[in-house]
């Protein structure tokens, strides 16, 4: 009798295989508080953090600006007799249309500060992403999740620290105390031809839902909004930066709690400071 032939054969062994298993986009996520599958969020979520095909850049903007991404004015106010790291040019709710091939907003503030400068956690928090974001803007990143309790604030927020230098020591899960050094500062993430100089990308979500996702790519509050990250530090609301905006101009200056380099928190009973210290 004649034998199968070889690519039969082949052929046979590919039908009696398993499927290839699912791959779990953050298996380190499973278990952790509010961790939600990525599929249960909003497909607008996702267009709302910039997860967005090129078809889908204007409908994303649309999206963030109805989700917190405009101009709220507010400035930090730190004390005169001290040196604080301080937003540049590149502020909050910034339009970057023009700086890139498509719509875009400028989701969070930039501080630039010297290459391998330790980046601290505005407040307790947990780790509930890091990429390493090869080959896009963001370069490495680190995420935290802060709970009502940990922040003294009415909804659970988001930090989000980009450009890091280097991958971060900290995993997915890994609890943090404020003032921790996350990681350091850097100017990772492909900027086309130009050379993105060193500064920490600093922003901040917030949601009254306790739950989010990620799905290796991205991470998602769910029911998410997008906060100016100096109104983080406001001691009450609004937080919402259409109602920010429309705040008279003495309630635009933010004081904002931070860390001397002694490593003293200024207030002493704040629950969020500054993500760098001040001289
Ligand atoms: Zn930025």
């Amino acid at each position: 009798m004649k034998s199968a032939s070889l690519p039969a054969l082949v052929f046979c062994l590919f039908l009696l295989a398993p499927p290839p298993a699912k791959a779990e986009p953050c298996a380190a996520c499973a278990g952790l508080d509010g961790f939600v599958p990525p599929d249960t969020i909003d497909a607008d979520l996702y267009l709302m953090v910039g997860k967005a095909k090129r078809s889908d850049k204007v409908r994303s903007v649309e999206i963030q600006e109805a989700r917190g991404v405009v101009k709220t004015g507010l400035k930090p106010a730190f004390p005169g007799e001290l040196s604080c790291p301080g937003i540049d040019t590149e502020g909050w709710a910034i339009n970057y249309t023009g700086k890139r091939p498509w719509p875009a907003r400028h989701k969070g503030v930039d501080i630039p500060q010297p290459r391998g400068t330790p980046i601290r956690a505005i407040a307790d928090g947990t780790v509930i992403a890091v990429f390493e974001n090869d080959g896009n803007r963001k370069g490495i990143e680190i995420a935290l999740r802060h709970t009502p309790e940990q922040t003294g604030l009415p909804f659970w927020t988001y930090s989000q620290y980009t450009h890091l230098t280097e991958m971060p020591a900290l995993a997915i899960g890994d609890a943090v105390r404020m003032g921790a050094e996350i990681g350091k500062t850097g100017n990772s993430g492909k900027m086309g031809r130009n050379i993105r100089r060193d500064a920490l990308h600093f922003a901040v979500l917030f949601s009254e839902a306790p739950s989010w996702s990620n799905d290796g790519r991205v991470f998602v509050p769910a029911d998410g909004f997008f906060m100016d990250p100096v109104a983080f530090y406001r001691t009450e609301g609004p937080y919402v930066s259409a109602e920010l905006a429309q705040l008279p101009s003495s309630d635009k200056s933010v004081p904002v709690a931070y860390l001397k380099t002694d490593g003293t928190v200024v207030p002493a009973d704040a629950r969020r400071i500054w993500p760098y210290p001040c001289k």
